[in-house]
């Protein structure tokens, strides 16, 4: 039997699929949403359709943008031979926060992970190795200090190293498995700057 409209369950289904959303939210939310004036609920649905429809990937560091090329990856006043690598586009989001890093990014789009059956083609890597074709002085891997992270940089380190290309890693300190969007500035700043060569 259903207590609530076949509309209202729906809705309550669909929200349930987001992370973080548990049943008791997700009903939450649908009720919130259903008392919600009309422009507003019009609102939420075109920002949530508009963003799928016209955020797309940046041709040159694969981070999710609005345009071609991303402002990073446009703008001359980055260094272009300093390539950051990241998992997502979080953690690009996380160092530009801090404002210090100079050089442009590569978004791999998640780790390998053999126990997930995540392996280096289901990443942005070919599209990294693309890219050190041209004037490329260091690679910084700055993926998360998780297993499946740490795996990822050694994999892309032997693989640039017979190029010739600096390679470093972002300094420990970051905690272990964590997220670095969720790392304050400071240990951020210190992790980028306390780089090593690999
Ligand atoms: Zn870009």
């Amino acid at each position: 039997m259903e207590y609530y409209s076949s509309q209202i369950s729906k809705l309550i289904e669909e929200l349930s699929k987001l992370p973080g959303i548990g049943a008791k939210t997700a009903g939450r939310l649908a009720f919130h949403i259903v008392n919600m004036p009309k422009e507003q609920v019009g609102a939420l649905a075109s920002a949530i359709t508009q963003a799928k429809e016209k955020v797309r990937y940046c041709r040159e560091c694969y981070t999710l943008t609005d345009s071609e090329l991303c402002p990073i990856c446009a703008s001359e006043k980055r260094n272009h031979s300093i390539i950051m690598v990241v998992e997502n586009t979080r953690d690009l989001a996380a160092y530009e926060k801090i404002g210090k890093y100079q050089g442009v990014y590569h978004v791999l789009h998640g780790a390998i992970s053999p126990m997930l059956g995540i392996g280096p083609n289901d990443i942005k890597l070919k599209e990294l190795m693309e890219r050190l074709k041209g004037d490329v002085e260091e690679v910084i891997i700055a993926t998360n200090s998780s297993l499946e992270g740490e795996t990822t940089a050694m994999y892309i380190s032997k693989l640039i190293k017979p190029a010739g290309i600096k390679v470093s890693r972002i300094a420990s300190g970051v905690p272990v498995g964590g997220d670095l969007e969720y790392i304050d500035e400071v240990t951020l700043l210190r992790a980028l700057e306390g780089r090593t060569e690999i």
